[in-house]
């Protein structure tokens, strides 16, 4: 007889990837997740999608994105269960700018432990402030993010530091943050998260 399997507690990773706009998450989050077959879940891209297509989440919070300020937690800890609930989430996931407060730690501990199960690691990219706007400022014109004003992004970093960055401390107590130098291709870098990882057992399933 088949057992009943409860999904969440198989295999898989289960990854926070944290660290100041532009320090190259969204590219290493893309990396990460297609070596260890898992989804990258941004809430600012879920965010983004929803704006572009003036869907009624997308309208609530436009204006609170473009100014560059946070979602209320409500909302956004709705959208991330929501997300982390699909299928493809099951056996693992790799969340991109969530938890960005400590109410967001709380409701993802909460999440993880009612769905049996827990963090395998967070990874925090570490970039300088004047590389990062640069990098944003070339972002922003390339892809035409009206939103990345030079104002705006100072003001992202500011509330990066104020709000996010004494998440890092949480995890560090629990032990479980995975420096990573954010400065170099992107090839170094996703070399350097994967040697981090594995260092803590934390290899995708071909090289385990
Ligand atoms: P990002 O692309 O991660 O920098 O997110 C873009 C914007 O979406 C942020 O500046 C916030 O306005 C909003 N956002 C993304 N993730 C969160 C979150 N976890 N909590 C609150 N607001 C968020």
């Amino acid at each position: 007889m088949t057992e009943a399997v409860t999904v969440n507690t198989r295999g898989g990773a289960r990854l926070l990837i944290v660290g100041p706009p532009g320090a190259g998450k969204g590219t290493q989050a893309a990396f990460i997740s297609e070596s260890f077959a898992i989804p990258a879940v941004s809430t600012g891209d879920i965010f983004r999608d929803n704006i572009k297509n003036e869907t009624p989440l997308g309208l609530k919070v436009k204006e609170i994105t473009s100014s560059g300020g946070y979602v209320p937690d409500e909302l956004t800890n709705e959208i991330v269960a929501d997300r982390l609930s699909q299928a493809d989430a099951a056996s693992g996931f790799l969340l991109d700018g969530f938890p960005r407060t400590t109410g967001q730690v709380g409701f993802l501990d909460d999440w993880l432990s009612s769905n049996d199960t827990q963090l395998d690691a967070v990874i925090q990219l570490v970039a300088d402030t004047d590389h990062v706007v640069e990098r944003l400022l070339k972002r922003a014109a390339e892809q035409g993010r009206a939103d990345d004003t030079e104002e705006v992004i100072r003001q992202r970093l500011a509330i990066y530091e104020e709000q996010t960055a004494p998440l890092i401390d949480v995890y560090s107590e629990r032990d479980l943050v995975v420096t990573v130098d954010g400065l170099g291709t992107v090839d170094e870098v996703a070399q350097r998260i994967l040697a981090g990882l594995s260092a803590r057992g934390i290899r995708p399933a071909a090289a385990a």
